[in-house]
């Protein structure tokens, strides 16, 4: 597998969804073996070093219903996942990433506009093999019920089963097997979800604040969506976590080994299975 960046740059700008300011980003080409860097071009004054953040999961400072990352120097950025999951569902693995605000704009709630503006300006190969992740041992995570476990496998897989029955959703298990093609149609579209019963929890911890039936799918007590235009899956919740962790193990920097079965996925468990992945070196082998 080769590395690969954009043939031009795009920018999309919207309301960050825990916020709720309007915030734009600039996905640009970058040289092989950059990886995804992301600056906060908003920091006036302090130059570009100290506001860049590297997208790897030892910068992740916080993954409490979104994931953020910051540096040394206070610079932080909050709601990367669906961004990253466009970037490594489309096989992206360098780019330069600018951001006027302190979060991702959150668009329609999935990766599709990545996508598409990603597939409007072009995929450039370039001449550098791609580091490969490749999982030797099984790695497990749980907290409570929940768990998150990622074993070895020839390819990238991911089972999902989420709780959703106590809120009237459909609880099927989602399997998806990586390939740029099932990303696209079966995983991108899904968008970010939330309960009504739910919005008490959110005020009180000020996040949320940009959510709208715009970018985000919410049930109502029984389970139905208040949206207007419904589902666009039957399962398009778990389909959601799915991309969630896609986006969250994109935080490895490699090209993953290894399949992951999961109960309950959260990105505080996806911050914390690749955290104790790397904690070994028995665990993994870079290919
Ligand atoms: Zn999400």
């Amino acid at each position: 597998m080769h590395q690969a960046t954009l043939k031009g740059s795009f920018s999309l700008d919207g309301v960050g969804v825990h916020k709720g300011k309007v915030c734009s980003v600039t996905v640009k080409p970058a040289d092989k073996d950059t990886g995804i860097i992301f600056f906060r071009s908003d920091k006036g004054g302090s130059g570009f070093q100290n506001e860049k953040i590297v997208a790897s999961y030892d910068n992740v400072e916080n993954a409490t219903m979104c994931t953020q990352i910051s540096n040394e120097n206070g610079a932080s950025l909050k709601t990367i996942e669906h961004l990253m999951a466009a970037l490594y569902g489309m096989k992206i693995s360098n780019a330069i990433i600018e951001v006027q605000g302190e979060e991702i704009p959150i668009l329609d709630g999935s990766s599709l506009r990545f996508v598409e503006q990603i597939s409007r300006v072009g995929i450039k190969r370039q001449m550098r093999s791609r580091k490969i992740l490749k999982v030797l041992k099984k790695v497990k995570v749980t907290d409570g019920e929940k768990f998150e476990e990622i074993e070895p496998f020839d390819g990238f897989e991911i089972n999902a089963k989420c709780d959703f029955e106590a809120k009237g959703l459909k609880t099927d298990p989602v399997t998806f097997n990586f390939s740029k093609n099932n990303f696209v149609s079966k995983i991108a579209p899904a968008r970010t979800f939330g309960f009504v019963s739910e919005a008490e929890y959110v005020k009180k911890h000020n996040l949320a604040l940009g959510a709208s039936l715009k970018n985000t799918v919410i049930y109502n007590d029984k389970g139905i969506p208040l949206n207007d235009d419904g589902l666009r899956f039957e399962n398009e919740s778990a389909r959601h976590k799915v991309l969630d962790i896609i986006g969250d193990l994109a935080l490895s920097q490699y090209w993953i080994q290894g399949r992951i079965n999961c109960f309950c996925p959260s990105h505080k468990l996806n911050n914390i299975l690749l955290r104790m992945l790397f904690a070994s070196a028995e665990n993994y082998e870079i290919l």
